[in-house]
């Protein structure tokens, strides 16, 4: 008997890295699983890689997250074709970093809309949904870059906006028996992280040590990390926890 047996969950940007490891976890618990990330074709691939237990389903669904109208369709898919919603993962994620002098509106406005407005519009297309069955669970990705940053104004403005949408969901929804927490990872090593490697010219390996030796447990974090901590923040276990955002970075900014 898994934890999360006859349950749904959708996760955003999910066709790999945090995304993708925590549909595996949800999936290895039980659950019936959405995979949602702007291209279909590797939504839907990543989705036939989830190794599901008997009488799970999967599902990839090609969806924007910043267009509210696409949300909505995506989550009418899932609860059309898995049978209901029942967890929200709002994992899509860009960045777009640069000193603050050099970075451009674009910039800004677009890690803004991927983080804060993408986790309304899904949000909001589930909560419909949520509020209906009395049911729900919501996780946010945060970042211990909410805590500042350089070279990420806009990218730790929208983590922190995450925080602070999650405790506001925590407030507003808490009644109708739906819990909303976050998670703030430090360094995971993903395409992401890897993309910063190359953006500051060091090699994926250096990058890599430099973050392990930057924190107390001397290692980096991996997907698997971040999908151990939402099982249990969005299973019925945790149904007393709301509102709060966990921070996942082997202590990194504890000092
Ligand atoms: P990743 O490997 O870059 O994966 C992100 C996924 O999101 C990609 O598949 C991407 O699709 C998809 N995506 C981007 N924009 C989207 C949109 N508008 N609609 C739907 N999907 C979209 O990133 P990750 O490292 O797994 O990060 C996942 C989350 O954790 C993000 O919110 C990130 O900010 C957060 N986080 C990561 C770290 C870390 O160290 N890795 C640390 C703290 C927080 P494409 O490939 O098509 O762009």
């Amino acid at each position: 008997m898994g934890r999360y047996d006859g349950r749904v969950a959708v996760i955003t940007g999910a066709a790999r890295g945090i995304g993708f490891g925590t549909a595996q976890r949800f999936a290895a618990e039980g659950a019936s699983v959405a995979i949602l990330d702007l291209d279909e074709s590797s939504a839907q691939e990543a989705a036939g890689r989830l190794e599901l237990v008997d009488g799970a389903k999967a599902v990839g669904i090609g969806c924007d997250v910043v267009d509210g109208a696409a949300a909505g369709d995506a989550v009418q898919r899932v609860v059309d074709e898995l049978g209901g919603i029942h967890v929200l993962v709002n994992n899509a994620g860009i960045t777009r970093d640069n000193l603050l002098f050099k970075m451009t509106e674009d910039d800004w406005d677009l890690v803004m809309n991927v983080h804060l407005k993408g986790a309304f519009n899904m949000t909001k297309a589930a909560q419909k949904h949520f509020v209906e069955q009395r049911y729900g669970k919501i996780l946010n990705l945060s970042s211990v870059s909410a805590l500042g940053n350089r070279g990420q104004a806009n990218y730790s403005a929208a983590k922190m906006g995450v925080q602070g949408f999650t405790r506001t969901l925590g407030i507003e929804l808490g009644p109708f028996g739906i819990n909303a927490n976050a998670i703030a990872p430090g360094f995971i090593a993903t395409e992401m992280t890897d993309a910063t490697a190359a953006r500051v010219k060091m090699s994926v390996e250096d990058f890599r040590a430099a973050a392990a030796e930057s924190n107390p447990v001397k290692r980096v974090g991996f997907p698997e990390d971040i999908a151990a901590a939402a099982a249990f923040l969005c299973s019925d276990e945790a149904s007393y926890i709301t509102g709060q955002t966990l921070y996942v970075d082997g202590g990194a900014k504890l000092g």
